[in-house]
């Protein structure tokens, strides 16, 4: 992905990233989870990294935040110990990283607004799981520790059986 000039000067109006970095939740206009997932900055870079090296064709704003991303991070001053969001126009990629698949490594920490901290211990977990040969559908749901909910979203996915399976 080039860096170019024009993406400098974009990236120049955006807050310097800090050590542990918002990636998503309130700061970065979602409505879930209801508490921000937060994770160390430099841990995020590497996940980033893997994640760009798949050959995706970006475009657009994609292009900017597909290339400014990384730069953004690389930069961050590790020695202030403050969370920083990922800037609305670095956002758009976002979709890329499994942020369950970092919560079950208990990499990030999400915020349970209900107690009033950051949680590294998430239960994830779907419910009212119906399933038959071609399809699943439940409520995904993200639980702290005291049982408030921090995430719901009802899902189905079609599944592709092949014969024998
Ligand atoms: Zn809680």
């Amino acid at each position: 992905m080039q860096f170019t000039d024009e993406h400098e000067r974009r990236l120049a109006r955006f807050p310097v990233c800090t050590r542990r970095v918002a990636i998503a939740g309130p700061a970065v206009g979602d409505d879930e989870p209801r508490g921000d997932v937060v994770v160390e900055t430099t841990e995020f870079l590497k996940r980033l990294q893997v994640a760009l090296r798949r050959d995706i064709d970006f475009d657009g704003s994609d292009e900017f935040a597909a290339a400014a991303l990384p730069v953004w991070l690389e930069r961050a001053k590790l020695d202030v110990d403050t969370v920083t969001a990922v800037p609305k126009p670095l956002s758009s990629v976002l979709w890329l990283i499994n942020v369950e698949g970092l919560i079950r490594d208990s990499v990030a920490e999400v915020f349970c607004p209900d107690c009033g901290r950051y949680s590294a211990e998430v239960r994830l977990s779907t419910e009212g799981r119906e399933e038959t040969h071609s399809w699943l559908r439940g409520t995904r749901i993200w639980r702290c520790m005291q049982g408030h909910t921090l995430y719901r979203e009802n899902i189905e996915l079609h599944i592709m059986r092949r014969a024998g399976c």
